[in-house]
């Protein structure tokens, strides 16, 4: 195989949130303090993000799902979530946008900011946060109206027109940049229940994008969907982040491979590893890392 070796970002003057202590790879030397981000190798900061968790714990009742888990997101790059099944991906999806508030026995520990600010105080309007962190779900999830009304809603709700011209406008130019205008722009009545698996898929992303989120969360978005629509689905992922960050958990290495620029090692409800995938895919450092992508475990 041909070893492409990338270059980890620069590391901050400060070395704030870079992984210090020892992994199995590196000598054992004093670590007096501890880091953050110190169960993981890799850099778990970028410049300027948009979203950073610091030692997020998740409990469902008395068991724990992911442990001290300390990430940046960064603006416009899609950061891929991968790692066996049940390692906790989506646990820590849902915390960037409280969706785990959903669920009875769930509770969070741990700092998560957007912009600086704490997104769990209790002063945070969580359908706010949730119209600045869409998300868009494994399976997709069209509500029982029709295709304009899927899209218009939100940006109804959260008064984002002054009037039916301008949710038209809002409509048109989500689904246009969705790529399912020109497959829909003639049955905008029709039930958006009514589309293909794929269009459906890519009618929720219209959605999410129609109320002008910074951060899209994707949880494994393609798995419902055959090979065409999910390639579809990626070539939209990449055009998207132009304007948005995107989190994406996938079970697909191959997916993580294409569709990100950052890709971040889950096992066990820790956080492995965090690097540019080319690295991550070429060159893991954590010895679970080279197990998991080599395919000898998970
Ligand atoms: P992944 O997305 O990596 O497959 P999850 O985040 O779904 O992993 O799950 C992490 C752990 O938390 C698993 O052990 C799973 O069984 C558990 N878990 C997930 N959701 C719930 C829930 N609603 N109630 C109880 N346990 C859950």
């Amino acid at each position: 195989m041909n070893k492409v070796v990338a270059e980890e970002r620069p590391v901050e003057s400060s070395d704030a949130g870079v992984n210090v202590k020892p992994s199995h790879r590196q000598p054992a030397g004093p670590d007096p303090t501890p880091q953050i981000g110190a169960g993981t190798v890799g850099i778990i900061t970028v410049d300027n993000p948009i979203m950073s968790s610091r030692d997020v714990n998740v409990f469902y009742g008395d068991k724990q799902a992911i442990r001290n888990v300390s990430l940046d997101i960064a603006r416009n790059q899609v950061i891929a979530m991968i790692g066996p099944s049940g390692c906790g991906k989506s646990t820590f999806l849902r915390c960037l946008n409280r969706m785990n508030d959903t669920i009875e026995s769930a509770r969070v520990t741990g700092s998560i900011t957007m912009d600086g600010r704490d997104i769990y105080d209790r002063r945070q309007d969580v359908v706010q946060l949730r119209a600045r962190v869409g998300m868009v779900f494994q399976k997709p999830n069209p509500f029982p109206k029709s295709i304009y009304e899927n899209v218009a809603y939100g940006p109804r709700i959260h008064g984002l027109a002054a009037d039916r011209v301008e949710l038209d406008e809002i409509a048109q130019t989500s689904l246009q940049r969705a790529g399912l205008w020109d497959e829909v722009k003639d049955r905008l009545a029709n039930p958006g229940t009514s589309l293909s698996g794929g269009q459906q898929q890519r009618l929720c992303i219209a959605r999410t994008i129609a109320i002008n989120p910074e951060v899209i969360l994707m949880d494994e978005p393609c798995s419902a969907l055959d090979p065409i629509a999910t390639a579809r689905i990626e070539d939209l992922i990449d055009e998207l982040r132009a304007s948005y960050a995107i989190c994406i958990v996938t079970h697909s290495m191959q997916q993580a491979a294409r569709v990100s620029q950052r890709t971040a090692y889950f096992h066990l409800g820790d956080l492995i590893e965090v690097g540019e995938t080319d690295r991550i895919f070429t060159n893991p450092r954590h010895k679970l890392t080279e197990d998991y992508i080599t395919g000898r475990f998970g």
